[in-house]
Parts: structure tokens; C-alpha cells; sequence
């Protein structure tokens, strides 16, 4: 299949099953769907509902067990380890519940740890850092430790440190799910913005009701299925 803009990512019957022969787990359960580039899809549902599985199975990694990913025209589902590596890397940003931050590093180093870790020249990534501080309103506190900032603004380098690489698909998982409600919809707002202002798909995973109408799309999970997919009107 080609990537269209449509079928930006097709999911296809796609099942995670866990556990043994004789206990066994039935994590996503023959799930289908279609997100289209641009779109800002939010999954809700109650834990263990699946979700986080699905997330991690998209951004490769993780495996299903049966079905087919397909994500800008390539199955991901047939990539080997050394393609998937590429992949995480390259194409996704990824935000987690918790920041991963190194603690003894600003917020300038945090954000830009992937680009040392990949052992590229910083130089090469002066304007993306200063758009990127800019978009996610850490100019001033390029200097800061993570110590000195909130779990907001923390979580903002964390996103920040995902958007380096210019990569068009964000998946989120729970990434307000630390924070006071106030910091949550600040984030929502930022995801947003990423969404309507830089184009990026982003596809997150949440336990709140109110944070998912901050997307385009809402896909409810439960006990592995889907229950409900439907576009929604942005907040
Ligand atoms: P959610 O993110 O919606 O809370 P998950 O995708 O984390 O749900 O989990 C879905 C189901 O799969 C749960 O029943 C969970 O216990 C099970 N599960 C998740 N990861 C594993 C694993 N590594 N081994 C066994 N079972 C797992
Ligand atoms: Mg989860």
C-alpha cells in the first residue's frame, strides 16, 4: 500500500497476545484503523485497556503478534531489528509520562542528548534547538537544570527533546499523567500547537477525558478492542 496522505498509518487486525501456553493475555485484540497525516488522534480507556501496547507496537517497540503496521507506506511489521532501531530513532518522537531527564544536564544538553548520543555535530543543530526552545517556551530557561523547573516545564524539554530530529509522528503516552491539572492543559495546548502550527501527527495516549478533546480524533479502547473511533471537534 502506499502512504497516502489518508493512510498515513493503517493499522490491520493487529493482536498483542502475552503469557504462556496455558495463561494467556489478550493485549490489543484484532484492532484496525486508519489515521490520516495531520491528524492529532487521542486513545482513552481504563488501564490495561491496551493502549500503551498499541503505542509502543507503532512506534516499534514492541511486536505484534499478528497483523500488519503500516506507517508512511512501509510495514513496520516486517522490519527487522536494525530497521526498527532506525525507525525509533529517525522517524517517531516519542513523550512518556515520566521526563527521563539527566539531572545534571540543562535544558540545552537535555534536549540536545540524542544528537551526542548519535555522535553528530551540535553545530548542525543550532536553528532546530532555537525554533524548538521557542515552540515550546524554553528560550529563557535554556541554562535551567532540571531541578529548577516544574513538572511542566520539565516535561516540555522532554518534548522538546523529541521534536529534535524533525520527526512527523509524535506518540505520547500519558504525558500529562504526572502533572496538577493546570500543567496538563498547558501541555495540551503545546501538543496542540505542535499539531496546528508545526503539521506533525501526533497520536497520545491518555487516562483523561478532558485532555482528549485537545484532538482531532478520539479512538476509545477497552479489554484490547476498540469501542469507539470518532473525529471530534478540537478544544
Ligand atoms: P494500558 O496502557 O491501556 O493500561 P497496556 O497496553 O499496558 O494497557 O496493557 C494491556 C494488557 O496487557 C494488560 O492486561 C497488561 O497486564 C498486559 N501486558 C502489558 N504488557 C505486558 C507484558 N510485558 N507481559 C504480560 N502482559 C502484559
Ligand atoms: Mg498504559
Amino acid at each position: 500500500m502506499q502512504g497516502t496522505t489518508e493512510n498515513y498509518i493503517h493499522l490491520e487486525k493487529v493482536s498483542k497476545i502475552y503469557g504462556t501456553k496455558e495463561v494467556k493475555i489478550i493485549a490489543v485484540d484484532e484492532i484496525s484503523f486508519n489515521i490520516a497525516k495531520g491528524e492529532f488522534a487521542v486513545i482513552v480507556g481504563p488501564s490495561g485497556a491496551g493502549k500503551t501496547t498499541v503505542l509502543n507496537i507503532l512506534g516499534g517497540m514492541d511486536t505484534a503478534t499478528s497483523g500488519q503496521i503500516w506507517v508512511d507506506g512501509r510495514n513496520i511489521a516486517k522490519y527487522n531489528n536494525r530497521q526498527l532501531t532506525s525507525y525509533r530513532r529517525d522517524d517517531i518522537g516519542f513523550v512518556f509520562q515520566f521526563y527521563n531527564l539527566v539531572p545534571n544536564l540543562n535544558v540545552e544538553d537535555n534536549i540536545l542528548l540524542p544528537i551526542l548520543l548519535d555522535g553528530k555535530k551540535i553545530k548542525d543543530y543550532e536553528n532546530p534547538l532555537s525554533e524548538i526552545l521557542e515552540i515550546t517556551g524554553l528560550t529563557e530557561r535554556r541554562k535551567f537544570k532540571p531541578r529548577e523547573l516544574s513538572g511542566g516545564q520539565q516535561q516540555r524539554v522532554a518534548i522538546a527533546r523529541a521534536l529534535l530530529f524533525g520527526p512527523e509522528l509524535i506518540l505520547a503516552d500519558e504525558p500529562i499523567g504526572n502533572l496538577d491539572s493546570k500543567s496538563g492543559i498547558e501541555i495540551m495546548e503545546l501538543f496542540k500547537k505542535i499539531n496546528r502550527e508545526m503539521g506533525k501527527t501526533i497520536i497520545q495516549v491518555t487516562h483523561s477525558e478532558e485532555a482528549a478533546l485537545y484532538g482531532t480524533r478520539l479512538i476509545r479502547m477497552k479489554d484490547g478492542v476498540i469501542k469507539e473511533d470518532k473525529r471530534i471537534e478540537q478544544k
